[in-house]
């Protein structure tokens, strides 16, 4: 085995990381690193059977674990029989950590869309999650080292930057002045004029300072498409979640931002079945899909995680966290499909990548024509859609 195994499991730091663990560790042979997840019961399984996947295909090279299962789960996925060693997941990027010779872990040039992790960790408590366990606490990434990543994408021909993070919206408050987002977004901006396109992953609606709230508003180099880290669409399940965000809150902001632009594109996590939600609660989820039009519905059946206080609360039975979630799916694909099908006609500018496809401002996945190379903007009229796909 020559080149070393870097399997990415999880959210987009993930695979922020991973890019840059595959530059930092070129030079090592016999290698395979499990960039591990543990935010679910779900994610834990997959994380165990990549681990036994990835040894059974490589029996000789060494099988080291990094990431959030590393941390949280530490002795269970050290004490697995396919597993030489643990990095933990604040030492990933540190080359020391693998005994490679460097200062820290280089960039990975991305040549058409480039995640950036400006911020890590979470000081925040929601009773349903281990991600603090597995992260630490909340820091970001002083402005001068974002502007240094994106100069390194951009000179690679990356025409647009995804900012990600754990809790990206409580990014600089760590800094000196505590800076909102918005201030960040603004400096990428005016630092990279001929940057067509930026975009935000997942925000927490109620930490959106003004001058991103602005941004997102009025500024068409920052893409219309916003990604809620709502979890849930009844007040009192979002108390018991320690969520700092009403339905109310969530149902103004959309309803300020599609006032001023009404083709954004809402997206929203939400979770289904936690702990004490009745059938009233579970309607308020399901009604929140639409009252918001949520057209990016990513849907997480409740899972019970070591040492959560969701986890001592009084549990609603499986079999009806399972069908709760497949109708908050069914209902999500039904306002998706409505969506894209209200985009036929329209002229919409894709990002194009190698599959063929590429996405358009609002986050639609749309086919381009044949042979556009990838990392082109190119305009498609849309014409029909076929599962799923814009063509
Ligand atoms: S904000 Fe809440 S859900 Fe998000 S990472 Fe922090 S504790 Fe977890």
């Amino acid at each position: 085995m020559n080149a070393p195994q870097i399997i990415s499991l999880g959210c987009r730091m993930n695979i922020a990381e991973s890019e840059r663990m595959r530059a930092m560790l070129a030079g090592e042979t016999d290698l395979v690193v499990v960039n591990s997840c543990a935010v679910t019961g779900e994610a834990l399984r997959q994380t165990r059977q990549a681990i036994r996947r990835a040894r059974a295909a490589h029996p000789a090279a060494r099988l080291v674990v990094t990431g959030c299962a590393a941390e949280i789960d530490r002795a269970a996925i050290g004490a697995m029989p396919q597993v030489d060693g643990l990095v933990a997941n604040a030492a990933k990027l540190d080359p020391r950590a693998w005994n490679v010779p460097g200062e820290a872990a280089p960039l990975a040039p991305a040549r058409t869309r480039a995640f950036i992790a400006v911020q890590n960790g979470c000081d925040h408590a929601c009773t349903f999650c281990v991600i603090p366990q597995g992260r630490g606490v909340s820091r970001s990434l002083p402005i001068a080292a974002v502007l240094r990543e994106v100069e390194t994408h951009c000179v690679a021909g990356a025409k647009e930057i995804v900012l990600t993070g754990v809790d990206l919206t409580s990014w600089g408050h760590d800094l000196a002045g505590a800076p909102g987002l918005g201030v960040l977004v603004r400096a990428i901006l005016d630092a990279f004029p001929a940057l067509p396109r930026l975009r935000l992953s997942s925000v927490d609606g109620i930490e959106i300072d003004a001058a991103l709230f602005e941004l997102l508003a009025h500024e068409p180099r920052v893409m219309p498409h916003l990604h809620l880290s709502l979890q849930h669409g009844a007040d009192l399940i979002l108390k018991r979640m320690k969520r700092r965000h009403s339905r109310a809150d969530a149902v103004e902001l959309v309803a300020r931002l599609k006032a001023l632009r009404p083709d954004v594109a809402v997206g929203a996590d939400l979770i289904a079945g936690f702990p004490t939600e009745d059938e009233a609660h579970h309607a308020a989820n399901l009604a929140i899909i639409d009252e918001l039009d949520i057209v990016h519905a990513h849907i997480f059946p409740f899972s019970p995680r070591p040492g959560t206080p969701a986890t001592r609360m009084p549990q609603v039975p499986r079999d009806v966290v399972k069908a709760r979630a497949a109708e908050l799916r069914a209902r999500g694909a039904a306002r998706r499909a409505a969506w894209l099908a209200s985009l036929v006609g329209e002229t919409l500018t894709v990002l194009a990548e190698r599959d063929g496809s590429g996405y358009a401002p609002s986050y639609a996945r749309v086919a381009v024509p044949d042979g556009t190379a990838a990392g082109t903007l190119v305009d498609v009229t849309v014409r029909e859609v076929r599962e799923g796909l814009l063509k």
